[in-house]
């Protein structure tokens, strides 16, 4: 019998013609597939900027470190994610400070935040990195207005929510990284995401002047934007203007460059992206449906705007043993996430357990079921089935 992971790629004949023709062609890298990747997902996401980079994590780096984030810098960010989401401040030399959950949503929770800045002195943070966890939008209208209040950045860690949204308090729906509310969003593009590249990641912002620093920072610091030189042009060996050889490396930056063929696969994924979402929303109205009555069903996911689902989460009694008879019968649900302050890594810094109690709670029982686009009805049923054995016997 074929096994049914949480989450899977799609790859299409499309997509491997368009990265055979990307193969063939005079670009592997730094070609023009990248230059179009970012702005066909910009237009996608609705923002100005977009800045392509090699992995999710490397897009989180690049943003600590065009937001200028230095040694002891205090940023905010929630347990319930994936580990880059604060290790993107350590890298730098920061200071995470986990802040809970809110219980309904699994979303980092306004109050709580707003708790911990008003309790120390103004500047005290820096930053705030909200995560649209599972594809549920943050609603980024009262995070901005909390940031601008205490006059902080935030990072909007949209890896989960490609093509999701909010909408605002006047009725205008905001997408999930469309540069209007966070000062820089990030995506990946790992297989297990809405738009998969193998490896892969996009910054978005509608800051012109972060936009120019990311470029610069995802090749080594190197500009070639002969309006940015600081050496003279006789230094650089020209006579009257800037020899066509001639770049400069003006700052600290890393290669997280992404390749060409890398990029053509984003864009033929892109092409399906909304597609994929809708089939989405399909398999969690399912979900939804054949939940909502049942007992050992303590939380879920459930229906709701503008949510991108990128994983359906139920919260119940006696997970491991549920997770155990789902592998039994192939069927591969996973957990999302194990909170990162009690990482080891992070326990050095002093954080234990009880110090997040909505965020450990939720660990004891979450389990993420299969959602992805090419999810079968049959392959749904079954594990709605499954379900519904384990418990009634
Ligand atoms: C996947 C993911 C990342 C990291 O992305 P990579 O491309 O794997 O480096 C960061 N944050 C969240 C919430 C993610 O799900």
């Amino acid at each position: 019998m074929k096994s049914i992971p949480y989450g899977r790629q799609n790859i299409t004949k499309e997509d491997i013609e368009a990265v055979v023709n990307t193969l063939t062609s005079d670009y592997l890298t730094q070609g023009p597939k990248i230059l179009e990747f970012e702005q066909e997902f910009a237009k996608y996401i609705g923002c100005e900027y977009a800045v392509a980079v090699s992995n999710g994590t490397a897009a989180l780096h690049l943003c600590t470190l065009a937001l200028d984030v230095k040694d002891g810098d205090k940023v905010i960010t929630t347990p319930i994610t994936f580990a880059a989401s604060a290790n993107c401040v350590r890298y730098v030399g920061g200071e995470v400070v986990f802040s809970d959950i809110d219980p309904e949503t699994y979303l980092l929770d306004i109050d709580k935040v707003r708790a911990l800045l008003e309790a120390s002195p103004k500047g005290a943070y820096k930053g705030i990195i909200p995560v649209d966890f599972a594809g549920h939008a943050v609603n980024l209208q009262e995070f901005r207005a909390l940031a601008d209040e205490f006059d902080l950045w935030i990072i909007e860690d949209a890896c989960h929510a490609p093509g999701g949204s909010f909408v605002d308090s006047n009725g205008d729906k905001q997408n999930c990284g469309n540069g209007k509310l966070a000062d820089l969003a990030i995506f990946s593009f790992h297989p297990v995401k809405h738009i998969a590249c193998g490896e892969g990641g996009m910054i978005t912002t509608n800051d012109k002047s972060l936009y120019q620093k990311l470029l610069q920072l995802r090749t080594h610091g190197i500009t070639k934007d002969e309006n940015l030189y600081s050496n003279s042009i006789e230094f650089a060996g020209g006579d009257e203007s800037y020899p066509s050889w001639y770049m400069e490396m003006q700052a600290l930056g890393y290669n997280y460059r992404l390749t060409d063929f890398q990029a053509a696969l984003g864009i033929s994924q892109l092409t399906r992206a909304e597609l994929g979402i809708e089939r989405r929303r399909e398999i969690a109205k399912i979900y939804n449906e054949s939940f909502k009555d049942k007992s050992f069903i303590k939380g879920q996911s459930g229906i709701v705007e503008g949510h991108a689902y990128h994983l359906y989460i139920v919260e119940v009694e006696d997970r491991l043993g549920l997770y155990n008879f789902l592998r039994e019968n192939r069927v591969f649900a996973q957990i999302h996430y194990i909170p990162c302050h009690l990482m080891p890594y992070y326990r050095q810094f002093g954080w234990k357990d009880g110090d997040m109690p909505l965020a450990e709670n939720y660990y004891k029982h979450c389990l993420s079921l299969p959602m992805y686009p090419t999810l079968s009805e049959e392959e749904q049923n079954l594990v709605i089935d499954l379900i519904d054995r384990f418990y009634e016997k």
